[in-house]
């Protein structure tokens, strides 16, 4: 393996950067020349590349979203504008790539190895969780830290004023964001995809709260089960209740990535080119109880499932929210 290419794709997540820099910086230790390709498969299409050398991924592990940039490029599920894109790979006569994104990055990436000779790796990066294979993503641990920094916040004014504050945090459909955000942030109620919990129980954690003589309460809602203004407005149509809903929204995507994010995203861009340099493709790189592991991309497109930690769950259960 002489050259290999390294882009980000899809939603943007802390750490990313940290991954992009591990990755070049490891081929470049082994004599591996890499190049970054510029707003995903977009810049791939449109010969957006550009040879990088180990001053080019300086300071940036501490930076939030990617240096490479991200995109969209649904028409790259299109053969003929793969055709195009390949091209522009075959002239710089790249042989491996490694797509940092979520499994809609790496359905592209396996497209690639189909109808060209490269070899693909796959690296993790979303603040949702949400991708099989991985205990962990890159990002979620700073979008979790984010978020708890905000509940804090949220609590000083829902304490002053005896309120119910409902606040929605990302993940689609994974849960994972809201409930590692509610045992974290001391919530008083967590809802989440994989428990649905009726509104009834919500209630009753609430009233359990206010029985031990807490004026105020802090639900944590994963947007995968319904937004806040529904929430809170079903609160109040059905039992009475008033609250106050938060969204937190994009927030949660930015900033500088947690300490945690970027060892994680140390280890698995440096793996992916272990990786690489083995011959291996088609698969994504992941921790799993704190070990390097890989997963056939192939299994990540049939996983139907989202995996949630069943231990924490019932943790939380056990904790009363
Ligand atoms: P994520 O990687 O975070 O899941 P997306 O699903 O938006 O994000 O995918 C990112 C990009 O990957 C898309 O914009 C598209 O360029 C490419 N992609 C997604 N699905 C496919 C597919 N089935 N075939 C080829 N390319 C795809």
């Amino acid at each position: 393996m002489k050259k290999i290419a390294v882009l980000t794709s899809g939603g943007d997540a802390p750490g990313m950067n940290a991954a992009a820099r591990a990755v070049v910086r490891t081929a470049i230790y082994n004599g591996i020349e890499v190049y970054g390709i510029y707003q995903g498969y977009k810049g791939m299409l449109e010969g957006n590349i550009k040879k990088l050398e180990v001053g080019d991924v300086g300071n940036i592990i501490n930076r939030g979203g990617t240096f490479l940039g991200s995109a969209r490029l649904p028409e790259f599920a299109d053969p003929e504008v793969r055709k195009e894109a390949i091209k522009n790979l075959e002239e710089i006569g790249i042989e491996g790539l490694v797509v940092i994104g979520g499994d809609g990055s790496y359905k592209g990436a396996t497209k690639l190895s189909q109808e060209m000779n490269i070899k693909t790796i796959g690296i993790p990066g979303t603040i949702d969780n949400d991708i099989y294979g991985t205990d962990f993503t890159i990002g979620f641990d700073t979008a979790l830290n984010t978020i708890i920094e905000s509940i804090d916040k949220i609590r000083d004014t829902a304490s002053s004023h005896d309120r119910v504050f409902v606040i929605e945090v990302m993940g689609r459909h994974a849960g994972d964001l809201a409930l590692f955000a509610g045992i974290a942030g001391g919530a008083e109620s967590v809802m989440i995809p994989e428990q649905k919990d009726t509104l009834e129980q919500v209630m009753e954690r609430v009233n359990n709260a206010e029985k031990r003589g807490k004026k105020h309460s802090i639900i944590v809602l994963a947007e995968g089960v319904m937004s806040g203004a529904e929430l809170s407005n079903k609160l109040k149509e059905q039992f009475g209740l008033e609250s106050r809903y938060t969204t937190l929204g994009h927030v949660q995507r930015g900033g500088s990535p947690s300490a945690m994010d970027r060892v994680l995203a140390s280890r698995l861009g440096n793996y992916a080119v272990d990786l690489l340099m083995e011959g291996i493709s088609g698969k994504a790189v992941g921790i799993r109880d704190n070990k390097l592991v890989t997963t056939d991309f192939e299994d990540i497109f049939n996983a139907t499932e989202h995996e949630i930690d069943l231990n924490l769950c019932e943790v939380s259960k056990q904790l009363g929210i």
